[in-house]
């Protein structure tokens, strides 16, 4: 077995956990933090799904245009047209109530910065890296086995591109990734609680 995968998980061990508990209000909770990344890559993690003896990878994203923070409110509080991720799940839940709550209450994530601009060829790699990963299989549970998009069901990522892809994580992405983890030591400092050490 490919230890990339493992170590990826390792890495995001150490991240801060980020999760949707603020709902309606999720874009001030992240103004909350003043230093959250403008761009960056998330990595989602869904309740029930474990991977490496660890919380399971889900989902990989970047914010396109707009920041990150922009990007993963539009998850809980967009649209099916601008979440694709929002989608999926509508397509299996029926109602955007419990879209919603889904978010809410099973949905957390881990952000890496992305200073140099990498974050395409980062997710690229990230989801060829996860989908391929034979420690990543989803529970029995899980609510993707219930999406009829072959990918998401036998990848057990709510991702389509770049699933099952050729390109992988090498020890150079891997060190970006961790150089650039917001961590899970926060310091409470003024407005907001300052994400890097
Ligand atoms: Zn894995």
């Amino acid at each position: 077995m490919r230890k990339t995968c493992k170590q990826l998980h390792k890495i995001l061990k150490k991240g801060k956990v980020f999760d949707f508990e603020a709902g309606k209000d999720f874009r001030a909770y992240l103004n909350s933090f003043s230093n959250f990344p403008d761009n960056g890559i998330y990595y989602m993690f869904e309740e029930g799904e474990a991977g490496h003896k660890d919380k399971r990878i889900v989902r990989i994203g970047i914010n396109r245009q707009g920041t990150l923070a922009h990007r993963l409110n539009t998850h809980i509080n967009g649209t099916v047209r601008n979440s694709i991720f929002r989608k999926h799940l509508f397509r299996i839940l029926g109602i955007e109530k419990k879209v919603f709550q889904h978010i809410q209450k099973e949905i957390s994530f881990c952000v890496i910065n992305d200073p140099d601009n990498r974050r395409k060829e980062i997710e690229k790699k990230s989801i060829g890296e996860v989908s391929n990963c034979r420690a990543c299989m989803p529970s029995r549970n899980w609510l993707g086995l219930k999406s009829e998009t072959k990918r998401i069901k036998e990848s057990g990522l709510w991702n389509v591109h770049h699933v099952f892809g050729e390109d992988r994580l090498n020890n150079n992405d891997l060190k970006y990734i961790e150089d650039n983890l917001v961590v899970a030591k926060t310091v409470k400092k003024g407005g907001g609680n300052s994400l890097f050490q």
